[in-house]
């Protein structure tokens, strides 16, 4: 599959600014170096504590954020280099589903005006087409004309989702981040958006960069995933590697963690050590050192290279052959 979106050497550093005169005293780390191709028409998960950078990754790949370092090419021309003009054409393609919808929504503004103001903004379209589009949108994603004329207060969580996936689905994107998009519905309604999700997926050729802490929710909807912890990625793989032959000590342990026994097979638990560092001060050498069961002191020393490990399965681990014996 050709490659839509690519990320070389991406960081994104906050400053961190403190005392009287609001200096900045050091920086946040909150992605640290991440390189990933994104093909087109495929999911691929991003898995992770929070406070990895999950987030911030997602919003960096939508323009959202400038990268510290790195590049960010998308359809081949690097985004960052582009002006705010240039970039307008490439922002409609890139989309995002948020946990709650809601918090976008605005609770006076009828639902149908809302999906409208999308067509206001980046459309010529008359009032009338505008309104043409917002029904087809409705029932696109599951929803009824008669949704038009009602208030975000009226919807359940799982309709309030339908309208975030209308309204990023609206301008035809290529892209979308779903960050934790269904993370805040139960599970019978989780499924039904993720149905939808795959359905809208293969009718229009969608790439999706799915963001989620739910294990088992990226092994049913991604086709690869990728682990970050702290900033760093940690794993990349097919979700098919990934979940049946894990190659680092941080998944080998996020994996044991999921109660459900399909997944965890005979798979031993392996407790975490410690709280996760903070991004302001991370570990020296690899960023998992103070939590993982096998490190050693070439881990404080040294940051782990990202090893190819053949199949498309990449790691960043010194000790992947130990790992292998005794995790
Ligand atoms: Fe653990 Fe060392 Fe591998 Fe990091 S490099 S995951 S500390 S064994
Ligand atoms: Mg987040």
């Amino acid at each position: 599959k050709p490659s839509i979106l690519k990320l070389e050497g991406v960081k994104k550093y906050y400053p961190i600014k403190g005392g009287m005169l609001k200096r900045i005293q050091g920086h946040v780390k909150a992605v640290e170096e991440v390189s990933l191709e994104l093909f087109e028409g495929e999911s691929l998960g991003v898995v992770g504590e929070s406070g990895c950078g999950k987030s911030t990754l997602g919003r960096t790949i939508l323009g959202l954020e400038d990268v510290t370092d790195g590049k960010v090419i998308f359809q081949g021309k690097e985004v960052q280099s582009l002006s705010n003009r240039q970039r307008l054409p490439f922002k409609k393609q890139m989309q995002m589903i948020f946990q709650d919808p809601y918090a976008s929504l605005n609770p006076r503004q009828k639902i149908g005006a809302a999906l409208e103001e999308v067509f206001v903004i980046h459309t010529d379209l008359s009032a009338s087409e505008r309104k043409k589009k917002v029904i087809d949108l409705l029932r696109e994603v599951g929803l009824k004309e008669d949704h038009y004329d009602r208030l975000p207060h009226e919807f359940s969580g799982g309709q309030r989702q339908r309208i975030g996936i209308a309204r990023a689905i609206a301008l035809n994107p290529s892209v979308v981040v779903c960050d934790e998009a269904v993370s805040a519905l139960d599970v019978s309604v989780q499924a039904q958006v993720l149905k939808l999700l795959k359905t809208l997926q293969s009718k229009y050729g969608l790439t999706y960069l799915f963001i989620s802490h739910d294990l088992g929710v990226v092994r049913y909807f991604c086709s690869r995933v990728m682990v970050m912890y702290l900033g760093n990625t940690a794993e990349l793989a097919s979700a098919e590697q990934l979940y049946t032959n894990p190659l680092h000590p941080y998944t080998k342990a996020l994996l044991s963690s999921i109660p459900r026994p399909s997944i965890q097979k005979d798979r031993k638990r392996i407790r975490l050590e410690g709280e996760i560092p903070n991004p302001a001060n991370p570990p020296s050498g690899c960023a998992f050192h103070t939590r993982c069961p096998i490190a050693t002191d070439l881990c404080k020393q040294k940051k782990p290279e990202w090893r190819d490990m053949g199949d498309q399965h990449f790691v960043a681990c010194h000790h992947v052959e130990k790992g292998r014996e005794v995790l």
